[in-house]
């Protein structure tokens, strides 16, 4: 079923869903399989599962030369999914992304999902390369998550990028980003939302939301989207902070604004154990409004690790 079915059909609830990250190249899928199962009691109707591109690392060969080689450290997005929709019986959100891509190989990737029979893909620029610092397209990719929106777009219409005749039509649902605090890149907010719009003019049908950790951005974020004419679900995305070091690394990784009460209440932390127990009270407090707010879905970036998020979502569903 589609994420946007899930929330129509869900009429007004909040519903609750998660975000999970491949294992490192070369560990056991089951760690991360234990870690979800004692959160599929709060019924996830989807699951989004990141992709992540090839990274350039340095190769020392035996003559003592350094090479750079392009690995992907996180690899099995795909196979996560099927294991996913299999082992749990839910829908399966693979994120898919420009980076690293040609339109043609992005069009072979949508045909591996679209007979795996999945239905829903997170759409995504990508994050630049951490060599490089900016994002740069592979030859013959695309330069913004837009362009891949019109290209899936195109196959929900049967149309393909060589072929004269109509294909048969692929079924995707769309998801696409959305910066309460903007994207890094942009001059402001309002260039920003015009290119989100864009985004769902184009055919994406729901937002997900960079985490934040002060709500009234996520409301100010919503009524400019209403403003400037964007009508879809806007899907709130939930850390919660688990270590002090947070505090200052999420803001330099996400570019987002620490609220001071909370960074108070970490910094008076002795240990962190205690700041995981703040982190996990500022989240069912952050819950309770999003969800009097109207807010379709509670979306958490877990990590793959699920004992807070657990906390949370007993307190909240
Ligand atoms: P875009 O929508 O393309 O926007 C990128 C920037 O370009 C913005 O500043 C925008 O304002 C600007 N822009 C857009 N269109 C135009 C245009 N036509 N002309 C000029 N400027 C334009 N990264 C991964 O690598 N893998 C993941 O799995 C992943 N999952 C994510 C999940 C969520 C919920 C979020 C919020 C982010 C995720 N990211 C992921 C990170 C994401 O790829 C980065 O934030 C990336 O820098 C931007 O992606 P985007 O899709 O928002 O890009």
């Amino acid at each position: 079923m589609k994420v946007t079915e899930h929330i129509r059909e869900a009429n007004g609830k909040t519903l609750f869903s998660l975000e999970i990250i491949p294992p490192l190249k070369g560990q056991h899928i089951g760690e991360l399989i234990g870690a979800i199962e004692p959160l599929m009691e709060f019924k996830p109707p989807f699951i989004d599962v990141t992709y992540h591109r090839e990274e350039l690392i340095e190769k020392r060969h035996p003559n003592g030369l350094i090479e750079k080689v392009p690995v992907r450290r996180r690899p099995g997005t795909v196979g996560i999914c099927a294991r996913l929709m299999e082992r749990f019986k839910v829908d399966a959100v693979p994120h898919v992304i420009c980076g690293g891509f040609t339109k043609d190989e992005t069009e072979d990737f949508l045909y591996d999902l679209h007979y795996l029979g999945i239905d829903n893909v997170l759409i995504l620029r990508g994050d630049p390369e951490k060599s490089a610092g900016v994002f740069r397209s592979k030859e013959g990719g695309h330069r913004y998550a837009s362009e891949l929106v019109a290209q899936v777009a195109d196959m929900n219409r049967g149309r393909l990028l060589h072929e004269e005749t109509e294909a048969s039509p692929t079924n995707f649902c769309m998801g696409v980003a959305g910066y309460p605090e903007k994207h890094f890149e942009a001059p402001n907010l309002g260039n920003d939302l015009k290119y989100l719009k864009e985004k769902v003019d184009l055919g994406a049908e729901y937002i997900v939301t960079q985490m934040f950790f002060d709500n009234q951005k996520y409301f100010d974020f919503v009524n400019r989207c209403r403003e400037a004419g964007i009508n879809v679900p806007i899907i709130p995305g939930l850390k919660p902070l688990s270590t002090k070091k947070q505090l200052s690394v999420l803001p330099r990784i996400f570019h987002l604004d620490m609220p001071e009460e909370l960074v108070k209440a970490v910094e008076a932390c002795a240990t962190d154990k205690d700041v995981k127990q703040v982190g996990i009270e500022w989240a069912i407090q952050q819950c309770k409004e999003l969800q009097q707010f109207g807010a379709p879905v509670l979306h958490f970036y877990t990590m793959a690790r699920s004992e807070n998020v657990q906390t949370i979502a007993r307190a909240i569903f």
